[in-house]
């Protein structure tokens, strides 16, 4: 019975597969909530007291799939992490397979070596020494960039892990207004509050403004503000801007600030020779935020948080519960890394990522990453080439992030100004609705400060190609033209 239901789901995961690769079915089959609460046509979200057949499991299986949306069809540009690298998925389901537990090396011996395999091997990417270099994986780069500031806070003031905030003064924090939400809301979660974050001010690209930054530090002291940490992103959500990280680690170093890189969204650029370079600097960073299920397609979930000074996660977490870590196992218990984190039980992340690596080699993911520039590229190209586009920021795409505005006819004479602004806003709005009905392609959108409402597309899948990037502008146009 096992090896026939098995069978049975294995067939509807390689009809998904083989239907999201196809580029004539739909990106989403989409349905209100009201919808999909009353029920579609014999998929129901009710529980029953009875159980239910394996062929009604089975139904209920291929029905989720069916109603959700196929983040791997080459025509998805809506996330940061989308494809479907099929490894990876044999690595995610491997792993829930052996449904095991990351505390100990008596529990996971193959994962906990794999996961301190990796994460040197991460570490020797970022550029740091042999000696040097610590980690973990976690549940996201919001959670890892978190660890940095818990792991940054307990460097200066170690007495706050046992004595709380009270004792501490007035800490404060520097990210761009480009950065990634998850630092305002750690500072929050971790007692800090987010209005001692100091949001610095960015260029025209989305850059952080190194003089801001160093202006923005003086003025937090001269308030009575003791500075301590500052974020860098690598790779900014909405641009795909990275921060200039050399000149940020020299007033870091100034000023004995610690120095994190968000690289959630950017890390997977240093697996490309041709691309790595934008990262210069990364290696004096204090701690590095890098996701591999973003630019590198590992199915999600699979984030690292690397920390360069060792036994600061272990000195900041652990806990020493006497009935996981005891201390006088049989084995080396410096394997029992289970203390360094948060977390008590926690999800083998690593499988896939490592083997994904052996599938494809370094030089794998640094082609997969090329792939996705050039399409990032081209998608420029095109935006400049169209009078009916026009980009929001003029410079060439450094990230896979392309941003634009799409100008209907009726607006395309208008000039400049408060009025137009106010009617372009409602257009990507518009188009999205029109899309997520029609199901045959997915864009984000979003305002960012002055500029209103514009497309934001993201290359991370290796499927793309330049015929998809060519129907997004058409259908686009055609969704478009008549508002
Ligand atoms: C996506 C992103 C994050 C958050 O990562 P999650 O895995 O979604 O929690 C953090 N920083 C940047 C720059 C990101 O793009």
């Amino acid at each position: 019975m096992t090896r026939g239901f098995l069978q049975e789901l294995v067939n509807i995961l390689l009809d998904y597969i083989s239907k999201s690769s196809q580029r004539s079915s739909k990106v989403l089959d989409f349905h209100h909530p009201h919808q999909l609460r009353e029920g579609m046509e014999g998929f129901s979200l009710d529980l029953p007291d009875q159980p239910e057949t394996l062929e009604q499991i089975l139904v209920d299986c291929r029905d989720t799939l069916k109603y959700g949306v196929r983040t791997g069809h080459p025509r998805f540009f809506n996330q940061l992490s989308s494809g479907l690298d099929v490894i990876g998925v044999a690595g995610e389901w491997l792993t829930s397979t052996a449904n095991t537990n990351m505390f100990t090396y008596e529990v996971s011996p193959v994962f906990i070596l794999m996961e301190d395999f990796l994460l040197r091997k991460m570490q020797s990417i970022v550029g740091w020494s042999d000696d040097e270099g610590d980690g973990i994986f976690c549940p996201g780069g919001t959670i890892s960039n978190l660890y940095s500031i818990l792991v940054a806070r307990f460097y200066f003031y170690p007495e706050v892990k046992s004595r709380g905030m009270g004792v501490l003064p007035q800490l404060a924090l520097f990210t761009s207004e480009h950065s990634h939400y998850s630092v305002k809301k750690s500072a929050a979660v971790l007692g800090m509050g987010s209005e001692n974050v100091v949001v610095v001010k960015c260029d025209e690209r989305g850059k952080m403004i190194p003089a801001e930054l160093e202006s923005a530090i003086v003025a937090a002291e001269e308030k009575g503000l003791v500075p301590f940490y500052v974020n860098v992103t690598a790779g900014t959500t909405v641009y795909g801007a990275f921060d200039p990280l050399n000149a940020i680690a020299d007033i870091c170093q100034r000023h004995t600030l610690w120095m994190h890189v968000d690289a959630a969204w950017g890390g997977g650029l240093l697996m490309s020779e041709r691309h790595r370079m934008k990262l210069q600097g990364i290696e004096r960073a204090w701690s590095v935020t890098w996701n591999p299920h973003k630019m590198m397609g590992v199915p999600l979930q699979c984030s690292a948080i690397l920390v360069k000074k060792r036994g600061l996660l272990q000195g900041c977490n652990e806990l020493g519960a006497e009935y996981l870590f005891q201390t006088d196992k049989p084995y080396d218990v410096s394997y029992d890394t289970g203390d360094k984190s948060i977390q008590c039980g926690r999800h083998v992340d690593v499988f896939k990522l490592w083997l994904m690596w052996k599938a494809k080699g370094s030089e794998g993911f640094g082609s997969q990453v090329n792939k996705c520039l050039e399409n990032a590229e081209y998608l420029y190209d095109q935006l400049q080439r169209r009078t009916d586009f026009e980009l929001v920021f003029k410079n060439k795409p450094e990230h896979s992030n392309v941003c634009f505005w799409y100008i209907p006819p009726s607006l395309r004479d208008l000039p400049p100004g408060h009025d137009r602004d106010i009617r372009l806003h409602k257009v990507a709005p518009r188009i999205k609705g029109r899309m997520m009905e029609k199901g045959t392609v997915l864009i984000g959108y979003q305002p960012f400060g002055a500029k209103v409402n514009f497309f934001r597309c993201v290359f991370s899948n290796p499927a793309t190609q330049q015929e998809d990037i060519d129907f997004l502008l058409d259908e686009i146009t055609r969704m478009g033209d008549d508002l």
